[in-house]
């Protein structure tokens, strides 16, 4: 079980947000501090894993379930291409520990998450 996180309150409904997404297993919704035109954040509803390699080796339905909905969000809201980015551990960038894909979409050339 991954440790209590902000992204664990956003699925229990402690912190609210904007839900663009969701189906059975995942929410999404918009990052916080956007680094694209439209950079979306899809999340699993479970909390059990903290990265997406743990997700991989223990639920790999949820993670293609992911991808799926992130192409739903950029067929949605942009051109239907889009960048995928998962941070894995807190030297590749993972704040919160709470796996979750970054949906990147638009002009990515100012995009800082490359
Ligand atoms: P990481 O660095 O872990 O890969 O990405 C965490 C992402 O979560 C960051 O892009 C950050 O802006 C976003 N984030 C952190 N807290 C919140 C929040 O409370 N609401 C939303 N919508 N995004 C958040």
């Amino acid at each position: 079980m991954a440790a209590e996180t902000v992204f664990g309150k956003i699925v229990s409904g402690e912190i609210p947000v904007d839900i663009i997404a969701e189906t059975d297993r995942v929410i999404a919704f918009l990052d916080i501090a956007p680094q694209a035109p439209l950079h979306a954040l899809v999340i699993p509803k479970t909390t059990e894993y903290a990265n997406v390699a743990e997700l991989a080796a223990g639920d790999p339905e949820t993670l293609a379930e992911m991808v799926t909905v992130a192409k739903r969000i950029a067929d949605e809201r942009a051109n239907g291409e889009f960048r995928l980015v998962f941070n894995n551990g807190a030297s590749a960038g993972q704040t919160v520990f709470h796996v979750h894909a970054h949906v990147l979409a638009g002009d990515l050339e100012e995009s800082t998450l490359v």
